[in-house]
């Protein structure tokens, strides 16, 4: 039985106050880096995008890098990091879980714990963010039809959590030349016929590239996301993931004063 269209606003508390995705509420952007870098780097980030209209940070602590070489994440010392973030700004946390092991540890310091699009059928990890009760953020998986990415909702909704968002972030193509993954903005309007679970569209891993994140953005929000998650770096030449997709913060300004009038969010 599909029990996934019974839910409409998640209410997540942050240290600023409760932030409502969903129904009748202001667009929310999620924003910050691919990873925790280091103190300087994160605390200034949550205050760049904090500034320009914020509601969360993110951050990962947790990596899951295609090669095993790849940076992983600085792990627990991150999530210091971000409570640290979180002390000096208000923002809300968000930073993603790989490994049931993982959270508790992460719901302590997370205000949404992320589900990432290589974990979107984990299902043993499903259960156990369902079991903490916190706000979900579920990605869509890499080749996930809209139905499995349901399902895979319906598995936290099932285990009595009924704080999930979706989180659109591109799929896979035969086309990985210009673009990352292929943004399909159609899954605004096809889940509001499915599901009142809210919607966040993620322009920076769909594309791969910052100069095509602004244009989606702004098509996201034409398409009625409920939210955003941008990818932000003081540097990101210099990151350790996903620099090439990271705004400069002064790009992340600019855009979201063109977001502004579109949706009232401060
Ligand atoms: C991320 O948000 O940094 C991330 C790894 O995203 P995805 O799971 O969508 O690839
Ligand atoms: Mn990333």
């Amino acid at each position: 039985e599909f029990r996934y269209g019974e839910y409409s606003t998640v209410t997540v508390v942050t240290p600023n106050g409760k932030v409502d995705f969903g129904k009748d509420s202001p667009l929310v952007v999620i924003a910050g880096p691919c990873s925790v870098e280091n103190e300087e780097m994160i605390v200034e980030t949550a205050q760049v995008v904090k500034a320009a209209g914020a509601k969360f940070l993110r951050g990962g602590a947790y990596k899951p890098r295609t090669s095993p070489y790849a940076f992983q994440g600085h792990g627990e010392s991150a999530l210091d990091l971000l409570a640290k973030a979180r002390e000096v700004t208000g923002l809300g946390i968000i930073t993603e879980v790989m490994d049931t092991a993982d959270v508790d540890k992460i719901a302590n310091v997370a205000d949404i714990l992320q589900v990432g699009a290589r974990n979107m059928q984990n299902f043993s990890l499903l259960k156990k963010v369902g079991a903490t009760g916190k706000p979900v953020l579920l990605k869509r998986g890499l080749s996930a039809t809209i139905e499995e990415w349901l399902m895979a909702a319906e598995y936290i909704l099932a285990a009595g959590n009924p704080n999930v968002i979706l989180c659109e972030r591109g799929i896979r193509s035969f086309d990985r030349q210009h673009t990352r993954n292929v943004l399909d903005l159609s899954v605004v309007p096809v889940l509001r016929t499915l599901t009142h679970l809210p919607i966040t569209i993620d322009p920076s891993h769909a594309t791969g590239k910052s100069q095509y994140v602004p244009t989606m953005t702004m098509g996201a929000i034409a398409a009625g996301t409920d939210s955003l998650m941008i990818e932000v770096h003081p540097n990101p030449a210099k990151a350790l993931s996903d620099g090439p997709q990271s705004l400069k913060p002064q790009e992340f300004q600019e855009l979201m004063l063109e977001v502004k009038p579109l949706a009232q969010f401060f």
